[in-house]
Order: C-alpha cells, then structure tokens, then sequence
C-alpha cells in the first residue's frame, strides 16, 4: 500500500475534469491509503472555478453513495476546497455548519483591491495575475503581496483548517520573478508572521502546478526550511483537475522535503496521521 493520499483534488462538480468515482478508483488502483474530495466551495460572487450552490446537496449525496460502493477497498472523506475572500461571508452562504463535511481545507483565491474596488485573483493565467499587480495595486509589489498574506491570515484565523492549501500560490507565476522579489525583507516579513499564526494546521506540499507543466512546487525551499524551524507539520497533496494526476511528482516532493530536513509528513485518514518518508 502507498502510505500517501491526497485530500486535495476536483471533480466536475467544481473546476475538475473528471468524476469522484473515476479519481476513486484510480487511487484504489495506486494502492493509495485513503482520498478525500475537495471540490471548491461555492462563492458569493461569479467565479468561473467555484461549485454552484445547488449542487451542493448532491455533491455530499454523490460521495455518500461512492462510500458506500468503494468504502471496503479504500478510506473516503468528504471535503471541500474552502475559500477565504475578505469582506464576504463564504461560510454563511452555503450554510456550512449544516453541511456534513469529513473535512475542509483553507485556501486563498481572491485578493481585494481598494483601486478596483473588487476582487482579482491570485491564482490564475499570467496575464491576469499581472494585470491584478498592475490595476489593482498600481504595479506596487509591496502593497500586492501584503493583501495576499493578509488574506491568507484571516482565513488561518477564521477557517483554521486542518490543511492550508498552496501557502504562497504567488508564486506560480513568479517563476521570472516579476511579480515580487521572493527574497525581500518585507517579503519574507509577511510570510513569516504568516506562519506564526499556524497551531494546528499542516501546510500543504502542492504538486498541482507541476501536473500543469508549471514548474512549481509550492511551499518554496525557503518557507519548508521556515516551516521545519516552526515546528510546522506539512502534508503532500496533488491538487489534481484530472485523474493523471492523482499522485503526480510525489517522489520529487518527498525528495525535496527530505533534502530540506523534513523526516515526516502528515496524512489525512480520518485525523491527521504522522507517516515517516
Ligand atoms: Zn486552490
Ligand atoms: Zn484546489
């Protein structure tokens, strides 16, 4: 059995490009320990990735009755990509307290701008990331990053998710660094009080940019090195939108938080689980 999992993928119910069974059974196939179905929550503004609020009940049907079809060959959780947005009420839009969720991670997708008095997004095409810089925080870097970390506080505040998803999702389109200079001062300050607010949660190891041919593993070598001197626990996870990337360069994950010192990962089955590499 594969000691690793992932509780971070998407199905069709949100961004993804296939159904939960047919990542269900791939994982069985992987020999996978558990898999957890985190479509992205639904949104109260227009988003082209969010799940629609109506299909909220069958989405939580839908992974009762695979449970019950698969649950003797592997573990399955009910999840969900839980989105952070400032000045917005996520949780009280899909009445989340009612919800029967195994879990929920914590993420952050939209950054608020004052200067176009809306939100862009972080996590996006190049151009539209770039746009955001520019439009929205008048091409300040600075002011750019410090609103994403905010953010990113808030939910870890608020949310205080037993995973937080892509930590420093800026970085997928800084490879040329011309977003923001990742070995600033004030860079390294908001990432920093940033893990300073983390108790309990794991900070994810995110393959998902690597499975788009975006050569990015998020956290940075820097932030793991943080992490491990933080006494902050991380968790390999795919992020995948297509079955092909259920498990996607998990050994050059584990190869790089081994080369930065990590001896462990944590593993969602249930309750987060301790599991040597
Ligand atoms: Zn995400
Ligand atoms: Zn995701």
């Amino acid at each position: 059995m594969n000691k690793l999992n992932t509780i971070h993928l998407h199905t069709r119910y949100s961004d993804g490009l296939n159904d939960a069974y047919e990542y269900i059974e791939e994982a069985i196939k992987q020999g996978l320990s558990s898999i957890g179905i985190s479509d992205h929550s639904p949104v109260p503004l227009k988003s082209s990735w969010a799940m629609k609020k109506e299909d909220l009940p069958r989405y939580i049907e839908e992974l009762n009755y695979l449970k019950k079809i698969y649950g003797k060959n592997i573990n399955i959780y009910t999840g969900m990509e839980l989105d952070y947005i400032q000045g917005l009420d996520v949780k009280g839009y899909i009445d989340f307290d009612e919800l029967d969720l195994d879990y929920y991670i914590g993420s952050v997708h939209y950054i608020y701008s004052e200067l176009i008095d809306g939100y862009g997004t972080a996590d996006n095409t190049q151009d539209m990331v770039e746009k955001l810089l520019n439009e929205g925080f008048n091409g300040d870097s600075l002011a750019f990053y410090t609103r994403y970390y905010q953010t990113v506080r808030e939910m870890i505040k608020e949310y205080n998710p037993i995973l937080i998803a892509h930590f420093d999702v800026l970085e997928k389109r800084n490879i040329k660094k011309i977003l923001f200079d990742p070995e600033s001062e004030g860079y390294k300050v908001q990432v920093e009080m940033s893990l300073d607010l983390i108790k309990e949660s794991c900070v994810e190891v995110n393959t998902g940019a690597m499975a788009k041919d975006i050569d990015v593993l998020y956290p940075s070598e820097y932030i793991l090195k943080r992490c491990i001197e933080k006494n902050i626990s991380v968790s390999i996870n795919s992020d995948c939108h297509f079955i092909s990337g259920l498990s996607f360069a998990y050994e050059k994950a584990i190869h790089l938080l081994k080369k930065t010192g990590f001896n462990y990962v944590h593993v969602f089955d249930g309750v987060m689980k301790k599991v040597k590499i």
